[in-house]
């Protein structure tokens, strides 16, 4: 009983899950990638294909305006199609950066392995997968891919749902 009520008082957070082009290009990496989400027990709340427009890729990234990568990331992240997820989980933002690693591949590769990025990351930029990294950036992010979702309906209508089935 005890054991029940607590786990449904556990609170659901959101994340932005993104595989980014290089990623997307490799059927069976794509299909490994949506597997682990559903190992890891993340609940996918939305899911949508797209691709950016050059303009996207510069709106989402402007904070990294200026730095020696920017050009080049800004142009791959629009080179091709993405995939990106609303995720839910009890600190989805934290399990999600973890099955991630390290931004930069070779760093993954040396101090976590086992991460996404270590295992099929190209190079810093072709790291297969973005994740927000607060619940800020999570809400702020959601809204950029997903404009029609709304957090405030979600936490309202869908979390308890999902949480008292947990
Ligand atoms: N990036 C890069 N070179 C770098 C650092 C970052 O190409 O030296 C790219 C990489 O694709 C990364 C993205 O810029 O995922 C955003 O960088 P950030 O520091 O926000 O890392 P993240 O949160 O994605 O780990």
């Amino acid at each position: 009983m005890i054991l029940t009520r607590l786990r449904c008082a556990k609170v659901l957070q959101l994340t932005l899950a993104v595989i980014k082009p290089d990623a997307v290009a490799q059927p069976l990496l794509l299909e490994a990638l949506h597997r682990k989400i559903l190992e890891n027990n993340f609940i996918i709340v939305r899911r949508k294909d797209l691709i950016w427009k050059r303009s996207d890729s510069e709106r989402f990234y402007a904070e990294h305006k200026g730095r020696f990568f920017y050009q080049r990331l800004v142009e791959f992240m629009s080179s091709g199609p993405m995939r990106a997820y609303i995720l839910a989980k009890e600190d989805a933002v934290s399990h999600w950066r973890e099955l991630m690693g390290p931004t930069k591949v070779y760093r993954a590769r040396y101090t976590s392995p086992k991460t996404i990025r270590a295992q099929y990351g190209l190079t810093d930029t072709r790291n297969t997968t973005h994740g927000s990294d607060s619940s800020e950036s999570a809400e702020r992010e959601i809204a950029f891919f997903f404009p029609e979702f709304s957090v405030q309906h979600w936490l309202e209508m869908e979390e308890p749902h999902f949480r008292m089935g947990h």
